[in-house]
């Protein structure tokens, strides 16, 4: 159940920066939160944890951040305080990752505190309807494609959900790291928007036609690479469509839900199938918009306000790219 209302404001401790969160991005985690699960979620939470704002205020001990700045907060937050944290190598923290809007308080809110060094600045040519769109949507997508699955010249890449928050951006990177791109949406009015973003093919239609189609695309032979946007739905059609040593990276399921595997498959067919829930540097993503390289889309932007209504569109699948609450 989502309540609107209001909260204690919290306040910075030691290392941490206070952020006024001016957007948040809406995540199909958030709906599952709202759904309840998430067994390991203290009631009640502040969720949302696709967070850009403004640094409002300091806590003791922090440095290289000013009051005003431009920032985004990260999905998984490390502790700020051990010696990589303190060298912004935060991805070497051994501390266990938390994070906001899930283990702590997010961005569903005004005000949110977050350790400083965990915070990326990002300049004014960003707007921060298309800010909040980075942490979670665009970096997660370049994790997966540039890390975990390499993408690469030569490579034919499926991207599923190819019209979601994750899809839009996968299809885009995908793109802009060499390969052949064939996005695959259940929604007809998304195909000329996703050829606009660079997809070579668009296929529309459920799951059942999917890997059909991508194999007349591909002379029989599959893709060399799956981004799986969607998770249960196409994940048999994602596997059926991979060529011989292909290689999976899934990131869009996140229900518990679960789907048959047949492992000769993989055995046979030398397949590689790999989660990513990390996202990759906020920094690269900030150059990579900076620079032209990436557009963030947005599809609808709705007060905090209205997050029922947003997590409503979320559901229904209607929305092309990420939708967004602003404060
Ligand atoms: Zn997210
Ligand atoms: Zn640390």
């Amino acid at each position: 159940m989502l309540r609107f209302g209001e909260a204690r404001d919290p306040s910075p401790g030691p290392g941490e920066a206070l952020v006024r969160v001016r957007t948040c991005g809406v995540c199909y985690h958030d709906v599952l939160m709202r759904q309840g699960k998430y067994r390991d979620v203290r009631l009640p939470r502040i969720i949302g944890h696709e967070v850009a704002g403004e640094v409002a205020c300091l806590g003791p001990d922090v440095s290289g951040l000013e009051v005003g700045d431009r920032v985004l907060v990260p999905t998984w937050l490390s502790c700020g305080v051990c010696a990589h944290c303190q060298e912004r190598q935060n991805e070497l923290c051994e501390a266990p990752g938390r994070m906001p809007g899930h283990d702590e308080d997010g961005g569903y809110a005004e005000l949110m505190c977050a350790p400083a060094t965990c915070l990326t600045r990002f300049p004014e040519s960003i707007p921060w309807d298309q800010a909040a769109a980075l942490p979670c949507a665009a970096a997660t997508a370049l994790e997966a494609v540039r890390g975990v699955a390499g993408v690469k010249p030569g490579d034919s890449v499926l991207v599923t959900g190819a019209g979601g928050g994750l899809g839009v951006h996968a299809t885009q990177l995908s793109r802009l790291h060499g390969a052949r791109v064939i996005a695959s949406t259940t929604s007809k009015h998304k195909a000329q928007l996703l050829e606009d973003l660079g997809a070579d093919h668009v296929i529309c239609g459920p799951a059942e036609g999917l890997a059909k189609s991508v194999k007349a695309l591909t002379g029989g032979t599959g893709v060399t690479v799956v981004i799986e946007c969607v998770g249960t739905a196409t994940f048999e059609a994602s596997l059926r469509s991979l060529a011989a040593e292909g290689r999976m990276a899934l990131i869009g399921a996140v229900s518990g839900d679960t789907v048959p595997i047949k492992p000769a498959v993989l055995v046979l067919k030398d397949l590689t199938i790999s989660g990513c829930s990390r996202q990759a540097r906020l920094t690269d993503v900030v150059d990579l918009v900076v620079s032209g390289s990436l557009r963030p889309i947005v599809s609808r932007t709705l007060g905090l306000n209205e997050a029922a209504e947003a997590h409503r569109l979320l559901e229904s699948r209607e929305s092309f790219g990420r939708i967004i609450l602003q404060t």
